[in-house]
């Protein structure tokens, strides 16, 4: 399985990365190592924040100025507060390359939470905000889609365990309509192979097709290790189920 693009980067724009990751560096790392796409996606993620949306955006201009063989797209990743509601505007996603939501932030103190707060209930509620992820514009990728263990309560066996099968396949057909990807993240498919592989069987019988990306806060991670390869394959995963969002690469064009 040969893997050509990182689609989960955060620059220094966002306070949890490395101060190295500058995205001139960020670019030779990735050309160093063998993808030839990338995506700055940095944090949004509260609304009605202007200058933080500005200071995203602005990465628009770095990345015009660079000249290498890797394609460097200009992103977000944006924290969905509610069922439809993405902290960045419409207006900002317009202008960016890709936006990727993050319906799973729960552990932020301006993120619905659902109540009461069991397994069940978690399930349930990250498939409404991925349905409801299905009918916004502007919008590409879920990022670390299932991934539920930023909360220390919340047992992610468990959680993983309550997601009702029917259900997962009429949102994931939703999300393939949509013409939005799911992102497969190596480390959260290491944590949960057997769940994230009925999930690729569904993808599939749905057409749902993914991108993939490490969440990269270091440049070391920027490069996917070589067990990746076999880790996704063990899932199931094969390369023509992997492709950058079609809105996406005809704007990168
Ligand atoms: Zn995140
Ligand atoms: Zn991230």
């Amino acid at each position: 399985l040969r893997l050509t693009h990182n689609l989960h980067v955060h620059s220094v724009v966002s306070n949890c990365a490395k101060r190295e990751m500058l995205i001139p560096d960020i670019a030779a790392e990735a050309q160093r190592v063998g993808l030839n796409t990338i995506a700055i996606v940095d944090h949004i993620d509260l609304a009605e924040e202007p200058d933080r949306e500005e200071a995203v955006l602005a990465n628009r201009k770095i990345v015009e100025k660079l000249d290498g063989p890797v394609r460097v797209l200009a992103g977000s990743e944006t924290t969905v507060i509610a069922p439809g509601v993405p902290a960045a505007s419409e207006a900002t996603r317009r202008d960016l390359d890709i936006v990727l939501l993050a319906l799973n932030h729960y552990h932020l103190a301006n993120v619905e939470r659902p109540q009461p707060e069991t397994p069940e209930a978690y399930a349930k509620h990250h498939l409404l905000m991925m349905r409801s992820a299905a009918a916004l514009p502007y919008v590409h990728v879920i990022a670390h889609p299932f991934c539920h263990s930023k909360l220390p309560d919340l047992d992610l066996a468990e959680t993983l365990a309550a997601y009702d099968t029917g259900e997962v396949r009429e949102t994931l057909a939703l999300l393939a309509q949509a013409g939005i990807r799911l992102e497969i993240n190596p480390g959260h498919v290491r944590v949960a192979p057997q769940f994230f592989g009925d999930a690729v069987r569904i993808a599939r019988q749905v057409g749902l097709r993914f991108t993939t990306g490490s969440d990269a806060h270091r440049l070391e991670n920027i490069a996917y290790g070589d067990h990746v390869g076999p880790l996704l394959e063990s899932i199931g995963l094969r390369e023509e189920d992997i492709a950058l969002p079609d809105s996406v690469a005809r704007r990168a064009r």
